[in-house]
């Protein structure tokens, strides 16, 4: 495992709608890589594998670039700033965070997200803890100080710094939904040695949290014969959803009811490499519920890992789950063949 990577890519600022960061990282990363750097109007990238065969057909390996934040909306007198969230949060976790706000000018400020001392909660208990009676506290003075540097928009994430746990079997970080994604997408095409009998492109989406706006524009610019989401789904740690149990086969969330033909590819190419593999009922949606409808339609699989506790600061990732992961999704790479591709649209 590229562990500076992941860590690399874990500490980045990119809430939705602010993943520049995060696309400028990875343009780096694929030009090492020898891959065509394009990018859509939208903002998603991509970093091309061309193939030597010519009018082939193309797959694309999309992972999103933001990650949940949010965005200052407003100024309390005592200096404090009012937001809103980007993303879904369970509101409990936010109190007393680290945060960091991303100024206009491109510098950051760091403070930390409001909370109530033990010795006001008494007689609160039952007060329900809101965004809305949130507050984040950057050290202004005043609302008059607050607002010479803040700007209504500026962009908020809550710190996460990433470690090893356990001898370095496990991984705490904030982001790992989805820079966990991006960094399986890189290693995996890394490791690829065969050529392909197909144009990869491998790339980053824009604003998934706030509901999948960026994977439409990646469907419609890539237009592929087969889209592959690498996600991070939350860990339930009941039969299907736990740590170390490998990767999902997601058969159905809000968003997307899984192709059979797809996840019958998905377990044979898993099975091949011994890859451990488990079932799993998403609660959400990830990419693939938008890019599976873009124009006539695109066979479309999720190759998600679970981990505990994402859309927090501190979410749990188990490390070999991640290097079996990479080990198969490069065996889906290099076993995809055109017939597939072809078979997979209902050509045949
Ligand atoms: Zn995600």
């Amino acid at each position: 495992m590229d562990k500076q990577l992941l860590e690399d890519l874990t500490q980045l600022f990119g809430p939705s709608g602010h993943e520049e960061d995060v696309a400028k990282y990875l343009r780096k990363r694929y030009e090492e890589m020898s891959l065509e750097v394009q990018r859509d109007p939208f903002g998603n990238i991509y970093g091309i594998k061309h193939s030597k065969k010519k009018n082939t057909r193309r797959v694309l390996l999309l992972s999103h670039m933001d990650e949940v934040g949010f965005v200052v909306t407003g100024f309390l007198e005592n200096g404090c700033v009012k937001v809103s969230p980007l993303g879904g949060f369970n509101v409990e976790t936010i109190l007393a965070s680290r945060a960091i706000l991303k100024k206009q000018n491109g510098d950051f400020l760091y403070g930390t997200a409001s909370a109530l001392s033990p010795h006001l909660f008494q007689g609160k208990e039952n007060e329900k803890t809101s965004i809305e009676n949130m507050s984040f506290d950057f050290g202004f003075l005043s609302k008059e100080e607050a607002k010479k540097e803040i700007t209504i928009g500026d962009p908020i994430l809550l710190e996460g710094k990433f470690s090893f746990l356990n001898h370095g079997k496990r991984i705490l970080s904030k982001a790992l939904d989805d820079r966990m994604g991006l960094a399986m997408g890189i290693e995996a095409v890394r490791n690829v040695q065969k050529e392909l009998p197909y144009e990869l492109y491998l790339g980053g989406s824009m604003q998934e949290e706030v509901g999948l706006r960026g994977a439409h524009s990646a469907g419609e610019f890539v237009h592929p014969d087969l889209a592959i989401v690498v996600d991070c789904s939350p860990a339930t740690d009941q039969e299907e959803g736990s740590l170390g149990k490998g990767v999902l086969l997601r058969v159905f969330d809000r968003s997307m009811i899984a192709r059979k033909e797809l996840i019958a590819f998905q377990k044979k190419c898993l099975e091949e490499v011994q890859v451990p593999y488990q079932y799993y009922i998403g609660k959400g949606g990830t990419d693939a519920g938008d890019l599976h409808r873009v124009r006539e339609g695109i066979p479309t699989l999720t190759y998600c890992l679970c981990a505990r506790a994402i859309h927090t600061p501190s979410s749990v990732l188990d490390v070999s789950d991640f290097e079996n992961a990479v080990r198969g999704l490069t065996h889906i790479l290099e076993s995809l063949e055109e017939k597939d591709l072809a078979n997979f649209r209902y050509e045949n």
